[in-house]
This record gives C-alpha cells, structure tokens and sequence, in this order.
C-alpha cells in the first residue's frame, strides 16, 4: 500500500486559474510550480469548491472583503464547503493527517496572511471612481471563505497550518 495517508487542502484555483477573475490569471491551468513542493513530498490534494465562481460566476466584477462579508453569502459558503467537511472528517477518522490548506493571498476570500479592502461597490459610471477601486487596499488577515473554512474544522477539532502558496497579482 503505498497511500501516504497525508491530505492537503487546496483552494480551487491554485488547480484551475480559470476560476479566476479576469485578467487575474497568471498561468494556463494548475499552479505548477507552486504545488510542486506539495506533490514531491506525496501528499494528496483535496480541492476546495470556488465560491466566487460558483456564487457570481465568470463576468463577475473584482471585490473586497467587505463586499462579500454579509450572512447571505457566509451562509452560502458554509452550504458548498459542507461536503468537503465531510471527506475531511471522514479522513482525519480514519486516522490520515490534514497537514495544511493552501490559500491564494490577497483574495478577498481565499487570502491566507493578506485580503483586500476598500472597494465599496455602487454604480459603475463617472463620479463614482473613489469606490472604484481607487482605494483599495491589501490589509492583514484571511478572507471571507477562509476565515469560516478555518472555524468549520475548528469546530471538528481539526486546526491544520493555513498558508499561501500564491499571491493575486493584482496589477
Ligand atoms: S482565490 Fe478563491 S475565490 Fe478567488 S478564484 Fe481562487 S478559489 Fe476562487
């Protein structure tokens, strides 16, 4: 039996850049380079759903952490993120190790160490730049998505190392 019983938790892009809001992504398909490491050392990669992608879809616009941040679409996280609790309950059950979850730093949802602030959002038409896009602003901390990914595995008793394998290029 050559399984190594070790599980990594992937956000969904860091395997499909199409997911991406556009012009965001900066390579074909998976992060190969990034996930290297990971595949060399023989850990297996669970892959978290998009919930941007699936929640707004491809034509979605760039937002920030405060535009996601609302109960409709926290409970909206917590409903597609519930049956990957599930593989990953049954796995630390049977005894695997969860040996950490790779986020995509600057993401309003997938940030790990950094997320994105300050774009309040309204109409998009002249006059209304100063919420644009003109103020935002790349803060310390996790995004919407994985900030209740993390309490949904505290919640099982499951509290692996959160780290970010890449960084939004946000030019
Ligand atoms: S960072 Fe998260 S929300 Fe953004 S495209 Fe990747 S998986 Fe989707």
């Amino acid at each position: 039996m050559k399984r190594g019983k070790n599980i990594f938790i992937v956000c969904h892009c860091l395997l499909n850049s199409n997911a991406k809001i556009y012009p965001l992504a900066d390579t074909k398909g998976v992060y190969t380079d990034d996930l290297a490491p990971l595949i060399r050392k023989g850990v297996g990669l669970v892959q978290l759903p998009c919930p941007e992608t699936s929640y707004l879809g491809l034509s979605r616009w760039g937002m920030t952490k405060e535009q996601y941040d609302n109960k409709a679409y926290r409970d909206f996280c917590k409903m597609i993120l519930h049956p990957i609790l599930l593989q990953i309950t049954a796995y630390t059950q049977a005894g695997y190790t969860i040996s950490g979850v790779a986020g995509m730093d600057g993401s309003p949802n997938c940030g790990i160490a950094k997320t994105c602030i300050g774009y309040r959002g309204g109409e998009i038409c002249s006059g209304n730049e100063q919420n644009l896009g003109s103020n935002l602003e790349m803060v310390a901390g996790r995004g919407v998505f994985m900030e209740i990914l993390e309490e949904l595995l505290k919640a099982e008793g499951i509290v692996p190392p959160f780290v970010s394998l890449h960084e939004e290029n946000s030019e």
